[in-house]
């Protein structure tokens, strides 16, 4: 059988790895000049490239149980294992290369094709996909290309530069296949707020995502403020639910516990530094390019002895303390990690990922409505469903 895989990043090369070790002749299209490029860029440039503590939870559909059951994060771990590359455990169980670089994860892919002798075509961007009996793939330039069976593996819409750029969502609308809303998941958030004087700051603490009143996600992490927005793993964490909400016109906050201390003990602090300033007094508390803005918002003076505030005044200083708020007002789509939405999933086997609609169109990777959270899982889809696009069927 002949296969023609669209995409050449990790879910396209795993996919044709494994074809051709099937004994297919494959061909595989990149309309770069190289291979994986949004692999360089995965986990700061080490490629955190699965996570020990695997769970369907992790992802936003169950959809993936029967592929990660048939390749999880040990087959992983094993299969990179065999092509030379060495994993490094963290304690919080992210797996990275243990030479610590992306570029790593793409060359002993690469070498693995070339060895098993993919036909690895660069420039190679494909722009329709006819079928009647078999495929026909043309490709801008005008060549044309058969195949008996195509794995669409051409990514999201995010960091387009790396060549992800929809291109899939179109080629599977032609054979009536439903994209569903594409939205960015891991982002950074706009924010109505001025944040020039905030920038820089980064700290830890619980964040919550209010749509329409109703705390609809949370987190613990980190938080980075910058003059463009939100970010931080810990905002990163939860975007994709804020930029659901915000999607759906929904106002949508983020909320930010700025200390984990409880009402009491806050109180209990006022008391014993009650001859300090207002401003002096969270010194040592919270980030001190926060405290301006906290008791701007709490409608208290810095200069304010804390004797000389009321009851009342203090649990204002606490209530901003513990709900410290942004209004979400945008997201930044072509900067996030992962793309929330895709290919629909229930015109897709779940077992062989086989368009239920059109014989011999398999789908891998971003391309389909899947999406993980931070920590090793998108790559891990990718991978696991590479490899089961990549047996075309044969389970
Ligand atoms: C900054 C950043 C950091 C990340 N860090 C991590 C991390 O540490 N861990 C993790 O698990 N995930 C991480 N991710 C997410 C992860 O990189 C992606 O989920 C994963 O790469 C998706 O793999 P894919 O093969 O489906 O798509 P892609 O890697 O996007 O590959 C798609 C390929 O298809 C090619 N293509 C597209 N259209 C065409 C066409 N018409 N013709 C021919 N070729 C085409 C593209 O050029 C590209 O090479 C990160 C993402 C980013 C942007």
């Amino acid at each position: 059988m002949s296969v023609c895989i669209i995409g050449g990043g990790a879910a396209g090369m795993v996919a044709a790895i494994t074809a051709r070790k099937n004994g297919n002749e494959v061909i595989l299209l990149e309309k770069n000049n190289e291979l994986g490029k949004k692999i360089l860029l995965t986990g700061n440039g080490k490629c955190n490239y699965t996570n020990i503590n695997m769970d369907v939870s992790n992802f936003n559909s169950l959809f993936v149980s029967a592929v990660l059951k048939k390749f999880n994060e040990k087959e992983t771990i094993n299969f990179f294992k065999n092509l030379g590359l060495e994993t490094l455990i963290e304690p919080s169980g992210r797996c990275y290369p243990i030479s610590e670089q992306a570029s790593s994860v793409v060359e002993v892919l690469t070498y693995e094709l070339n060895r098993l002798g993919v036909d690895i075509r660069y420039k190679s961007e494909v722009i329709k996909v006819e079928k009647n009996n078999t495929f026909l793939i043309l490709l801008k330039g005008g060549e044309k290309i058969v195949a008996n069976n195509i794995v669409i593996a051409t990514g999201g819409i995010t960091y387009p530069l790396t060549g992800s750029t929809g291109d899939g969502y179109n080629i599977a609308a032609s054979f009536n296949h439903k994209i569903t809303k594409l939205l960015p998941s891991l982002s950074r958030l706009k924010v109505k707020e001025d944040l020039k004087f905030l920038h820089g700051v980064r700290f830890n603490g619980l964040i919550k995502v209010i749509s329409n009143g109703k705390v609809v996600k949370e987190a613990i992490n980190d938080i980075i403020i910058s003059k463009s927005g939100l970010g931080g793993l810990g905002i990163l964490e939860v975007s994709k639910w804020a930029n659901i909400s915000l999607n759906n016109k929904l106002k949508t906050l983020i909320e930010i516990e700025l200390t984990p201390l409880d009402e009491n003990t806050l109180y209990n602090r006022f008391n014993n530094l009650s001859y300090k300033s207002a401003f002096d007094s969270l010194i040592g508390l919270i980030n001190k390019k926060l405290i301006k803005t906290v008791l701007r918002n709490s409608k208290v003076s810095e200069d304010i002895l804390i004797k000389d505030l009321s009851y009342d005044d203090l649990g204002k200083i606490i209530n901003e303390l513990k709900h410290f708020t942004f209004e979400v007002v945008d997201y930044y789509l072509e900067e996030a990690q992962v793309t929330h939405g895709g290919v629909s999933l229930d015109k897709i086997d779940n077992k062989t990922l086989e368009s239920k609609k059109v014989k011999g169109l398999y789908f891998a990777g971003e391309v389909l409505d899947i999406d993980g959270n931070s920590g090793g899982y998108n790559l891990q889809w990718a991978f696991s469903s590479g490899y089961i696009a990549g047996k075309l069927g044969v389970i």
